[in-house]
Formats: structure tokens, C-alpha cells, sequence
């Protein structure tokens, strides 16, 4: 993450979870639009009043503030219209400001001086008050008025800028057009998607339906040892391949052992466990149905657990059988 440029002006404190998890104050007004980039956005905040809401919510101001706030919205209708537009305005101007971060292009130039006038009219009406025996911004006569929610938001957009967290702000991917600002917060930086999982899961669950669509090809490559199935349709040498494939697990799980000894430096008991096992598997004292750990789906067949098919012709166990066109000789275990 790059350093934020030398500004000895740059002295605003960010907090990253004023309003949720990764959401700043600014993300979190950004946010009252939903579905931005969609043909059909849904807006929240219809009117001043729902304005006030989103400060409650935020602890902008505490509820009692905001019935003060709601109380003079209602005696002042057009004053607090005006507001809620330059509200809007200045949300749409961080939007677009914070957007342009995040797709890494040029910052628009009138949604810079949207956020720059509120930050000035914010900046010009705070003067430094004692708090508890400190020094605390507040308006002059302690007093907020309908501007409040919007100058908070503006000096909170500011500090974003200003902030190393600027370089983590993102714009979720859903492809509906979500539009939904965060701040990753992971520690490899590789979130894409907004809060609540909604557009993370439908991403998942498209993936998903994409891989198993009709028709489309699987995509894991196919077991290097799978067999197919033979094209003859013959019961007995359908016995024959699952012995095949049930060997070639074994092979597998014998292999996977010495790996594991070879890179983690695991016990030779524990690879002598792993063989015992399969050699137990092959001598048919596994639970009948019990595919052995590591393989379950494989097969679910144990040789030596059953009695030989009626159809079993003992001379074709040891090799390619003369009369059937697919068969193949059974594979050497080592
Ligand atoms: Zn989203």
C-alpha cells in the first residue's frame, strides 16, 4: 500500500468502521443508492427525513439530535429540500470520486469541486471548542443545523482521500450493477464483492451453473487413471475394471503417503499405516460399502467381498479377453 502524498494539511483522523465493517461515513451515504450502475437504481434517501435516519443510524447525531433536526426539517420545509438535494449531490460527487479511485481513473472535475465546496463550507463553520478539558471541532454555538449530516460526510470523504485506505477503496463486482463502495479490509486485498454475502453467493452459484450447464464440458481434467466404461457392455469385464481401478487406488494412496513423508517429513509409521490399510482393503476386510479414506467415490465395490459372479469366466482375469474389441490388459501393480 503507497504511502499517502506529503501534505502537512492531511492531519484527519479515519475511521474505517464508523458506520460498519470497511464502510467509512462517506462509503456509507455512497451506499444509499442501491444498484448504481443498474438500469434501475433504488434510492433510500427520498427526502430529508430519511436523511435524518441515515444520521441516527451512523451516530451522526444521537436520536434525540435527530428529532431536533426532523423538528426543524418540518418547520422549514424548503430550506431542508435544498438540503436534501445538495445532500444527494454531494453523495453522488463522492461516488463518483471514490469510483474513479478504484478503476484506477482520473477523478471527474465536477465531482471534485462538489466535494470541495462542501468541504469548505464544512471547514468554515468549525471552530475549535473545550470538551472535557479538550480541544474538540464543533459548530461555534453548539447548535447543529440541517447541514450537518452533509459537512460530516464531507470532512469524512476528505479523510478518506488523505488515508492509506484509499488505495483499498473498491467497487463490488457483481455484474447487475451492485455499485456498492467498501474498503477491503482483508489482509491480501483480494475482496470483490460488497457486504451481506448477496452478490458474492449469486457469483458463486452463476460459476457453479456455468460449470454444469448441459453440454458443457467438465471443467477438472479427467482422472489420469480413469477407465471407461466398456463400450461391450459385458458384466464381467465391467468386475474386472472396478478390480482395476480398486488396484490403481491403492497405487494412488501408496504414492500419496510417500509424497508426504518426502515433503513433510511425516513418520514412516505413518506411511506403513497407509499401505496396512490398503492391503487391508484389498484383502476384502473393510466394511462392505466402506470406500477407503481419500478415494470415497471411486468405487464403491470390494474385491474379495463377494462371491464370484455367475457370469465370472476365470480365464479372462488374467488378461485381455480374445472375443471382446474393448477389452485391455489389466494394469501391473507395483
Ligand atoms: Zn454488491
Amino acid at each position: 500500500m503507497a504511502p499517502p502524498p506529503a501534505n502537512r494539511w492531511a492531519r484527519f483522523a479515519l475511521a474505517l468502521e464508523e458506520a460498519a465493517p470497511g464502510q467509512p461515513l462517506c462509503v456509507s451515504l455512497c451506499n444509499t443508492r442501491h444498484w448504481r450502475n443498474s438500469a434501475a437504481p433504488r434510492e433510500v434517501l427520498t427526502g430529508y427525513d430519511k436523511v435524518v435516519d441515515w444520521a441516527v443510524a451512523t451516530a451522526i447525531c444521537t436520536p434525540a439530535e435527530g428529532e431536533q433536526l426532523a423538528g426543524e426539517a418540518t418547520a422549514h420545509p424548503h430550506v431542508a429540500a435544498a438540503e436534501w438535494r445538495r445532500t444527494l449531490a454531494l453523495r453522488e460527487a463522492i461516488a463518483a470520486v471514490l469510483a474513479a479511485h478504484a478503476r484506477h481513473r482520473a477523478v471527474p472535475a465536477d465531482a471534485q469541486a462538489e466535494v470541495d465546496t462542501a468541504f469548505r463550507e464544512a471547514m468554515a463553520h468549525l471552530a475549535l471548542r473545550v470538551a472535557n478539558r479538550r480541544l474538540v471541532p464543533s459548530v461555534p454555538d453548539g447548535r447543529e443545523g440541517l447541514e450537518a449530516p452533509r459537512w460530516q460526510a464531507a470532512l469524512s470523504a476528505v479523510a478518506l482521500l488523505v488515508s492509506p485506505a484509499l488505495a483499498r477503496v473498491r467497487e463490488c463486482a457483481d455484474d447487475r450493477g451492485c455499485g456498492w463502495l467498501f474498503v477491503d479490509t482483508t489482509r491480501n486485498g483480494s475482496r470483490r464483492f460488497c457486504f451481506g454475502n448477496e452478490c458474492a453467493n449469486r457469483a458463486r452459484q452463476a460459476r457453479y451453473r456455468a460449470r454444469h450447464r448441459r453440454g458443457a464440458p467438465d471443467h477438472r481434467p479427467p482422472r489420469p487413471d480413469a477407465v471407461d466404461e466398456p463400450p461391450c457392455g459385458d458384466r464381467e469385464h465391467r468386475g474386472q475394471q472396478r478390480e482395476q481401478r480398486h488396484q490403481q487406488a491403492d497405487q494412488r494412496r501408496r504414492g500419496v503417503a510417500r509424497q508426504r513423508v518426502e515433503r513433510h517429513g511425516d513418520t514412516p509409521a505413518g506411511e506403513q499405516h497407509v499401505v496396512a490399510r490398503a492391503e487391508e482393503n484389498q484383502r476384502g476386510q473393510r466394511p462392505r460399502g466402506q470406500a477407503p479414506r481419500g478415494d470415497r467415490g471411486a468405487h464403491r465395490a470390494v474385491p474379495g467381498d463377494r462371491e464370484p459372479s455367475r457370469f465370472t469366466m476365470p480365464a479372462a482375469r488374467d488378461g485381455a479377453r480374445a472375443g471382446c474389441p474393448c477389452a485391455r490388459p489389466a494394469a501391473r501393480v507395483a
